[in-house]
């Protein structure tokens, strides 16, 4: 199995390229059954979902779209602060905008809860989610379940495909999970 050592840990791979781009495809492939006749905007939450949102957005099909960025952060090493912090806010007006916030992973949910009444505050008709994974057994806030999910995944820690630690490893084609012994 392949392994890599960051910042002291080890980590295995879990999801291969091939493995992500299957999920990808899934993902894709139900959103623009979904959106076919609307134009939805989607809101990628920088900066860990820049490489799925990349992905996903080449994989729908006949989807017209819009695609907008907004950078928070809640997260330093391997927990979270509780606290949200909007660092590049929305950009683009979501009034009367079916809205679909791409995320790299949804733990807690606190992000996309927070979210998700940031977008229905400001005027969305509809806001959905898709999230490349999901750790369902770590989820506090229950409209913050994914709508569209890559994969789920228990309570490990994941870094690769846009994920980071501290910063760094975002740049890895596979995802892999920090062993624990
Ligand atoms: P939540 O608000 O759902 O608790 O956390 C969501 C954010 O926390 C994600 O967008 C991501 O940045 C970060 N996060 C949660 N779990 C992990 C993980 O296993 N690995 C990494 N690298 N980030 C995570």
């Amino acid at each position: 199995m392949k392994t890599i050592q960051e910042q002291g840990y080890t980590f295995h791979e879990w999801l291969k390229p091939e493995q992500i781009a299957k999920d990808v495809k899934q993902v894709a492939a139900r959103i623009s059954a979904d959106y076919a006749d609307k134009e939805p905007l989607f809101v990628v939450v920088l900066n860990g979902a820049f490489v799925f949102a990349a992905d996903l957005i080449r994989a729908l099909k006949d989807v017209r779209c819009e695609i907008t960025f907004i950078r928070v952060s809640s997260y330093w090493g391997m927990s979270t602060t509780g606290q949200l912090e909007f660092i590049v806010p929305l950009q683009q007006v979501v009034d009367n905008r079916d809205v679909i916030i791409i995320e790299d992973i949804v733990d807690s949910g606190l992000t996309i809860h927070q979210l998700k009444a940031h977008m229905r505050a400001q005027g969305a008709t509809s806001v959905r989610v898709a999230s490349m994974l999901f750790k369902p057994g770590k989820l506090e806030y229950e409209d913050a379940k994914p709508d569209y999910i890559g994969h789920e995944l228990t309570d490990e820690f994941v870094i690769g495909y846009g994920l980071d630690f501290d910063g760094f490893v975002r740049n890895l084609p596979s995802i892999y999970k920090v062993d624990n012994e």
